[in-house]
């Protein structure tokens, strides 16, 4: 049996999956990860700009980092392992989703329980007065970077995305459901994520003390590999369009 056959069943025996999504599931949507091959994490500069003291200091130079991480969130589609995870909860198998994306893909491909542990780009909030926004019109007319910050509508003080950024902290009501339903689960399946990003990466250890099996996909190692009972080093579409057809989930049915 193969490393993805072998996780294909364990997805098969399983009632109560979790899965824990990082930055590789969405690269096949063309948007770029960190630490991947084609990763961004050589760029230190981008990423002091991304931070929530980056965000007070120079407003304007947090957009324009983001904008250049990541140019094409704003058009990107959900990929067939968004759309595999998204089936497996419609079978009432897998139980939520908890990812460290901040690109709302899991929701665009049909999930529901979706903890986004670092926040999300699509809404924000005034840092003045607290009204919150949906940001993708602020997006599409930052585009030339001439409307940058975007500003309230009321009280003229700049708006953050909701993300979490490089020194806050996580919303704990968020963090503390995660961590509970990853503990009830039975199957935890790791979906592109390099688990180097504390706290996230502390999140198979609660599986594995509560007995739960682990299943990672990710194209390079990580430190969990040697915990889990299969490591697929694959692309994650090339995966899930296998699980998708071995567990009669698609790809016929499935419209992408
Ligand atoms: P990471 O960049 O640290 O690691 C991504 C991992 O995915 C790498 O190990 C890479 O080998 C693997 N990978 C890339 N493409 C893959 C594919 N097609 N199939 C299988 N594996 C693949 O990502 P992380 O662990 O999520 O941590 C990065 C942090 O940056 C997170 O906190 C996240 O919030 C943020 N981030 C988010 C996005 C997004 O929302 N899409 C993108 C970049 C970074």
């Amino acid at each position: 049996m193969t490393p993805a056959e072998h996780a294909i069943d364990l997805i098969r025996q399983a009632s109560r999956i979790v899965a824990l999504s990082g930055a590789g599931i969405s690269t096949e949507a063309g948007i770029p990860d960190f630490r991947g091959p084609n990763g961004l994490y050589n760029d230190p500069g981008l990423f002091a700009q991304l931070s929530a003291g980056g965000f007070a200091r120079n407003p304007v130079g947090f957009y324009q980092a983001g904008l250049k991480l990541f140019p094409n969130i704003t058009r990107a589609k959900p990929t067939v392992a968004h759309h595999l995870l998204s089936r497996l909860e419609q079978q009432r198998k897998l139980r939520a989703v908890v990812t460290q994306n901040i690109d709302g893909l899991h929701q665009a491909a049909g999930s529901r329980t979706v903890f986004e542990i670092h926040g999300t780009f699509r809404t924000g909030h005034c840092t003045g007065c607290r009204t919150s926004y949906e940001m993708q019109a602020f997006y599409e007319s930052m585009q030339d970077g001439s409307s940058l910050p975007p500003l309230c509508t009321r009280c003229r003080a700049a708006i953050k995305p909701d993300l979490v950024l490089f020194d806050d902290v996580l919303p704990p009501d968020v963090w503390e459901a995660a961590v509970g339903v990853i503990e009830n689960s039975d199957l935890l399946l790791v979906f592109g994520s390099s688990l180097q990003v504390y706290p996230a990466s502390e999140l198979p250890q609660c599986a594995l003390d509560r007995g739960s099996r682990l299943v990672i996909v990710n194209l390079e190692e990580t430190p969990y590999d040697r915990c889990a009972e299969a490591v697929v080093r694959e692309k994650l579409g090339s995966f899930a369009g296998m699980a998708l057809a071995a567990l009669n989930l698609g790809p016929t049915s499935l419209r992408i």
